[in-house]
């Protein structure tokens, strides 16, 4: 994948989290106490697998060291529990 700031290849990677990796609306939906595999009606589900005592979540992700950018391609399917 091409950086859409400086057209340089950018490099493929994971983020991981011991939660499900969501994205909220707005920057006030932080909770200290957020179930491990929810997202709110609006929200998006970006890692593929639920949390799991086994193994943590995990979403493919492509950085640009050189912008300090991160890209992450999410097909918008939440087979998660909904908060
Ligand atoms: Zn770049």
């Amino acid at each position: 994948m091409l950086c859409p700031y400086c057209s340089k290849e950018m490099e493929e990677g994971i983020i991981e989290s011991p939660n499900a990796i969501v994205w909220e609306k707005g920057l006030d939906k932080g909770s200290p106490i957020r179930l491990r595999n929810a997202v709110s009606k609006d929200g998006i589900m970006l890692s593929k697998r639920p949390w799991h005592e086994l193994y943590n979540p995990t979403v493919i992700a492509y950085a640009c060291k050189d912008c300090k950018k991160i890209i992450i391609d999410y097909d918008g399917k939440a087979d998660f529990n909904q908060r």
